[in-house]
């Protein structure tokens, strides 16, 4: 770009200008450098922002999420009867010529989980239509999450559109689909839709991951500093109280966000990890899915010298699992929704194995399950050599505990039912 600048110059001018300019190319280096390390290096959680970071593993390779959600489809599956509730309490637009019924997954992900929850929820309106003897409107489904999600993998999944002549005949037609879609890259803390114009919010399993890790927990100076651990299970009350008011502060932002773009009438269905346990150092099988084997490898990779004990210390898993309690303080003090249903309720284990009695197929089946959720940000953190060392080691420690792990890696989910009218 200086060419314009140095062709005016003699032969030795131009070295000179090359010179200088290559030495303050070299210094901007040195100086970024610098600005790393002074920061501990610590790329994933603190310089870079989250967002644009964050998403569970793309493809459909064996540490995926799009192979390592059937635990998740489960426990959709055995809440399908709470989603319908949710769905009965939507208002019908009987008007001659209603706008499209519009519903949203937020946190949308790259599996197939998402596509049959649109789906239900499209054919749960579209017999409610039929049962009231209103013409069903058109349907426009949204999947929204971070832009780093794996949207490619997720559109290749959708079954074909039905033809526009036939759109009511193939509502009830499998392997088709009879709604409108459209991807959207964005974070769900925010604005991501204009006012007045969705019906349904859908957002599963996506509500327990923060906006960022607090800053206290990764400034060294801070009380709230997360020495020794990469999780708050089993952590100091300082650093757990600045977890739960990151919790609490981001989902104010998304009722905000949604009360702006929900239309009157409609409604929301959330699911997120919970806990029982009232105190927030007990994270439940967040827990233990982040606080035990996954800990034990970092611990390993530091006592072996692969990884320097500030460096793990600057890595946080960025998961609350919130009690019901935290969430509802939450809905209430933002008033603009109902609380229909607000339950923690059982899901379950989130492994599946054929085999439950052999040890290795539970270890790895752990160790998959960690990494397709963890993997993309414990890779931003120490890169892919020394990731593929943790995920061994946590694979081989959970495998040494299989038994228990099976046993009692239980998930807990909230669970609401919110209306807006
Ligand atoms: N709902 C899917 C996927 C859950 S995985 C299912 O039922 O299987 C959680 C998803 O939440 C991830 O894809 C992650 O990228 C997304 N997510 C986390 N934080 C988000 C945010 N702030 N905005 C939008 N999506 C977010």
């Amino acid at each position: 770009m200086n060419g314009g600048v140095s062709s005016s110059l003699s032969h030795s001018q131009k070295e000179g200008v090359e010179k200088d300019s290559e030495r303050s190319r070299r210094e901007e280096i040195h100086r970024e450098r610098e600005r790393m390390a002074s920061k501990g290096d610590n790329v994933a959680v603190c310089n870079m922002k989250l967002e644009r970071l964050l998403s569970m593993k793309g493809g459909k390779g064996q540490d995926s999420y799009a192979n390592n959600s059937q635990a998740q489809a489960m426990h959709a599956r055995s809440m399908l009867h709470l989603l319908e509730e949710t769905l009965d309490n939507v208002h019908l637009n009987s008007s001659a010529s209603p706008p499209p019924f519009t519903a949203v997954d937020l946190g949308c992900s790259s599996g197939a989980n998402t596509v049959h929850i649109i789906d239900f929820i499209v054919k749960h309106i579209s017999k409610r239509f039929d049962s009231a003897g209103i013409d069903p409107p058109e349907f426009t489904a949204f999947f929204a999450d971070l832009p780093s999600n794996d949207f490619n993998t997720l559109f290749q999944l959708l079954p074909p559109l039905v033809s526009n002549s036939c759109m009511e005949e193939c509502l009830a037609a499998d392997g088709n689909r009879s709604y409108f879609v459209a991807g959207v890259p964005g974070s769900f803390y925010r604005r991501l839709f204009p006012a007045r114009t969705i019906d349904f919010f859908h957002s599963a399993f996506s509500l327990h991951w923060l906006s960022q890790v607090p800053e206290s927990v990764t400034d060294r100076r801070s009380a709230a500093y997360n020495r020794g651990r990469v999780f708050i299970h089993g952590a100091g009350e300082k650093t757990t109280t600045a977890y739960k008011r990151q919790f609490q502060a981001d989902l104010a932002e998304f009722l905000r966000a949604r009360a702006a773009e929900v239309k009157r009438g409609g409604a929301m269905f959330l699911v997120c990890l919970g806990r029982t346990s009232l105190d927030p150092t007990d994270q439940g099988g967040a827990g233990l899915l982040f606080g035990t084997h996954f800990q034990d490898a970092w611990d390993d990779l530091v006592r072996e010298g692969l990884v320097a004990a500030e460096k793990r210390d600057g890595f946080n898993i960025p998961v609350y699992a919130p009690s019901l309690q935290d969430f509802k303080e939450v809905v209430e003090a933002n008033g603009s929704f109902a609380i229909e249903k607000l339950v923690v309720y059982k899901g379950g284990s989130p492994l599946v194995v054929s085999e439950p009695d052999d040890a290795s197929e539970v270890g790895r089946a752990f160790a998959s399950s960690c990494r397709s959720v963890a993997g993309v940000l414990v890779e931003a953190h120490i890169g892919e050599e020394l990731s593929n060392e943790l995920f061994s080691r946590v694979e081989r420690r959970a495998t040494s505990h299989a038994k228990d792990v099976l046993v009692n890696l239980q998930f807990f989910h909230i669970v609401a039912s919110l209306s807006f009218t």
